[in-house]
């Protein structure tokens, strides 16, 4: 066996159908002073929380948006401030998650949150703020969330499409976490499991959204795919997706869905080991193909020319993504990156 270092994370975790009503007594834990973030699309949900809290709330902030602008992150911070919050609680997905941190970074204030999508951003210590459209992100134990509650009955309503997407969003943390220069075997059971419980829920999820049970897995799923994420350092796929979503403004989890078996594909030869674990997890003979026919079975979109990316952007894209070398099983070369945009790009199979 390989030497290796593992750290958990010191997040308290909540999970199980219904576990919204634990809030105030977690929040009061922490705070007792709290401002309730979400998405405009979210306010409902925030509502439903703020009331959960009673006067452990203080007020609601509802205008997390995307990638965190930083006006909306000093927008957040001063309503904080006026209201004396000494706790957030962050209801939604990974914009809600991102708001959060941001005004973390700041303050060192606790985060509760409560998950409503797969994005996982809950169980890492990575913040981004974008400033003059540049997404700066960095790591900093302080924004990783005190306490998280998982209740899958607040993922009922997620679309099935967004379900789909962000299901693989989170496949693809634990792809890279099986790869990941520092590696581990305790993360690589949480990563192999994480496939294993997103890709047998995720069908169901989108043929049936209201089934709690198969809801419950898809969230346990990408609760381990998070502590992947959080835990290890990733690779190739991240950093391709971080550049077309940051350059060419690419929707995330849709970005994320089309490359990941690509670039297991890439990946294949260099990481046998990684392969063997991602397509016993998948029920599949191939990681690569076993991912593209998992992401026909969803439905998903399978062609970055379906989410408006333009085929004369991929020169600049395989450039940009092979700048700065950076950690990948199998070395990372500009004509590499190049076929397998052309690949995504036109929804092949992968090589
Ligand atoms: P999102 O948070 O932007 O949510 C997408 C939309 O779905 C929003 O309108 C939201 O309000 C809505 N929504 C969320 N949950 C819902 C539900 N249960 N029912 C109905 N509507 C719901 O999308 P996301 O994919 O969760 O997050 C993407 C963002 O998170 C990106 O900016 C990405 O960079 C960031 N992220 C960060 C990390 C990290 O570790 N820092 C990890 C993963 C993602």
């Amino acid at each position: 066996m390989d030497n290796f270092v593992y750290e958990a994370l010191p997040t308290r975790v909540i999970f199980g159908a219904g576990k919204l009503e634990t809030l105030a007594a977690e929040v009061s834990r922490l705070g007792s002073k709290a401002l309730v973030l979400c998405t405009p699309e979210q306010k409902s949900a925030a509502h439903e929380a703020a009331q959960m809290l009673g006067a452990l709330s203080v007020g609601i902030f509802d205008r997390a948006t995307m990638h965190v602008p930083i006006e909306t992150a000093r927008a957040a911070q001063s309503e904080a401030s006026r209201l004396g919050a000494d706790v957030y609680v962050a209801i939604g997905g990974g914009s809600t998650t991102g708001l959060g941190k941001a005004i973390a970074l700041e303050s060192g204030k606790p985060i509760v949150c409560v998950p409503t999508t797969y994005a996982g951003s809950e169980m890492t210590p990575i913040w981004g703020l974008t400033e003059n459209g540049v997404k700066k992100t960095g790591r900093d134990i302080k924004v990783l969330p005190r306490t998280v509650i998982y209740d899958p009955t607040l993922t009922l309503s997620l679309p099935t499409t967004l379900s789909a997407t962000s299901g693989m969003n989170a496949i693809a943390h634990s792809v890279e976490a099986l790869y990941s220069q520092n590696r581990n075997p305790i993360v690589s059971l949480m990563a192999e499991e994480s496939i294993r419980s997103l890709a047998r829920s995720l069908p169901r999820v989108v043929q049936e959204p209201k089934n709690l049970e198969a809801r419950s897995e898809a969230l346990y799923g990408a609760w381990l795919a998070g502590i992947s994420l959080g835990s290890v350092g990733m690779a190739l796929h991240h950093k391709l997706c971080h550049t077309l979503g940051g350059s060419f403004n690419l929707p995330h989890a849709e970005v994320h869905t089309v490359i990941i078996p690509h670039v297991t594909a890439y990946n294949r030869d260099a990481a046998p080991e990684a392969m063997r674990r991602i397509a016993a997890a998948l029920g599949q003979s191939d990681a690569a193909e076993g991912l593209f026919q998992l992401e026909l079975t969803l439905g998903t979109p399978t062609k970055l020319s379906d989410l408006r990316m333009k085929q004369e952007d991929l020169d600049l894209a395989a450039e940009l993504a092979s700048q700065n070398p950076y950690y990948n099983p199998r070395p990372v070369t500009r004509g590499g990156i190049r076929a397998l945009l052309e690949d995504a790009f036109f929804g092949n199979h992968p090589r």
